[in-house]
């Protein structure tokens, strides 16, 4: 019986990864829950799976849960832990074997670095931590002996089909040409640019093909995402810029891809699901039944494959040059990325006043000499937070003058 923590449980992959524990009761157990604030579907998740003990972190909301809490019988109240650092300390314990790192955004990299130094399995979806800091979480990682398993569907699709090199996944030039992540292209794959800055919060979050948060659907309309993700698998798979490539595949049933030096190209296949990669991380290198429906290869239309286009998406051009560029550049536009994403959904900034944002900040920075890679998660931490202002600052002269606002 493996227990798992889930941290972000409320969120759109922490509930995808309780749809496949559920089917699974006998091999998993939960015994860990962390939600920000949202008290309602958090209680409602503690009574159907009776986790031993509950992280909160948005302590405004403790009442609230405490007086949801009192109607159960006390021997089925969990602990219930309240606080930011405190929720974050539960991905260390003891009493976890799997933790899961569904946390949105920055604020997910410290409880994936204590799973990590922990030597826990660790279900990554977070993928802001390997963008902000990415050496620091896989040099963790191999000094625990955590198991660091991708569950970004591009990432888990390339995990599958990369072949075991000595202890890990193998992207040696003599034997792998390059990876090849595949992208829906968002909302806005066919629109012409000139409709960019009026696009709406809502129009941004309506994903054609995957049912995510708000933030991770903006990045996917902007493809930031795919930018991210770039990042994401430098630093997983050990590969540089040269031997990623991005393709658009508006349908989403190619996850991704390996290219090998003798022409070979494997692919991961399946419905765009995200509990298809939770499934294949939480019983890797077995599997399980994930609840997935299978494949209907006579219901698809073809599969079509695209260019990205640079000029209307500069978010995955500022994201190749930042791992390019290296140090702290991929931390500087993720940071830059969150808050200019947050101004977006509030109204604060338009859409073409998100690259903007990214790009002025990684100008800044650079231009500041602020780009040295930290050296620890504190360190990672403190300039994240300095990016955060400076682009917040950003952020408000740009909605005073048409450039951005
Ligand atoms: P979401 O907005 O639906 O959920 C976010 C979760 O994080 C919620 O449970 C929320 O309570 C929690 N949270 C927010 N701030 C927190 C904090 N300070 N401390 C603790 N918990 C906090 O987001 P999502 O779509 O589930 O995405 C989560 C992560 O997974 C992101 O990094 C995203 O890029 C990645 N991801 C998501 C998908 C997807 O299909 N949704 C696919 C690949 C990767
Ligand atoms: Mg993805």
């Amino acid at each position: 019986m493996k227990r798992v923590g889930i941290f972000g449980s409320t969120g759109s992959i922490g509930c995808s990864t309780l749809d496949v524990l559920e089917r699974h009761p006998t091999r998993f157990r939960v015994e860990v829950l962390v939600a920000h604030g949202r008290v309602e579907a958090l209680f409602d998740q503690i009574r159907r799976f009776r986790p031993a003990v509950v992280g909160l972190v948005d302590s405004s909301r403790r009442e609230a849960l405490l007086s949801r809490l009192a109607e159960l019988p006390a021997a089925e109240r969990p602990e219930l832990v309240v606080g930011q650092r405190e929720a974050d300390a539960l991905a260390g314990g003891e009493n976890l074997d799997v933790v899961v790192a569904a946390i949105v955004g920055t604020a997910g990299l410290q409880s994936t670095w204590n799973a990590l130094h922990a030597g826990k399995r660790v279900l990554l979806a977070n993928k802001e931590s390997l963008v902000a800091a990415g050496d620091l979480m896989m040099d963790v990682a191999r000094r625990s002996g955590a198991e660091l398993l991708p569950i970004d569907s591009e990432h888990n699709a390339i995990f599958q089909c990369l072949p075991m090199g000595s202890g890990e996944r193998c992207t040696d030039p003599a034997e792998v040409e390059s990876i090849v992540l595949t992208a829906s292209g968002g909302p806005f794959r066919d629109w012409p640019a000139k409709r960019f800055p009026a696009i709406t919060p809502e129009q941004a979050c309506a994903h054609p093909n995957w049912s995510m948060g708000r933030k991770i659907s903006v990045d996917s309309a902007t493809m930031m995402n795919k930018g991210l993700e770039v990042i994401e698998a430098a630093r997983l798979f050990r590969i540089d810029a040269d031997r990623i490539e991005v393709v658009v595949h508006p349908e989403s049933v190619i996850h991704s891809m390996v290219r090998f030096v003798d022409g070979s190209v494997l692919a991961e296949l399946g419905e765009p699901d995200m509990r298809t990669p939770i499934a294949h991380a939480l019983a890797w290198p077995d599997r399980l039944d994930s609840g997935v429906r299978p494949l209907d290869f006579h219901a698809l239309n073809g599969l079509h494959f695209e260019r990205p286009d640079f000029a209307r998406f500069p978010a995955l051009r500022l994201a190749f040059d930042a791992l390019r560029a290296g140090g702290a550049a991929p931390l500087v536009i993720n940071a830059a990325n969150e808050v200019a994403v947050a101004a977006f959904l509030d109204g604060r900034l338009t859409f073409t006043g998100i690259p903007a944002a990214i790009e002025a900040s990684l100008e800044a920075m650079t231009a500041a000499d602020r780009v040295a890679v930290p050296e620890s998660i504190d360190a990672v931490l403190a300039l994240d937070a300095e990016v955060r202002a400076w682009t917040l600052d950003w952020c408000r002269s740009a909605r005073m003058t048409t450039a951005g606002g």
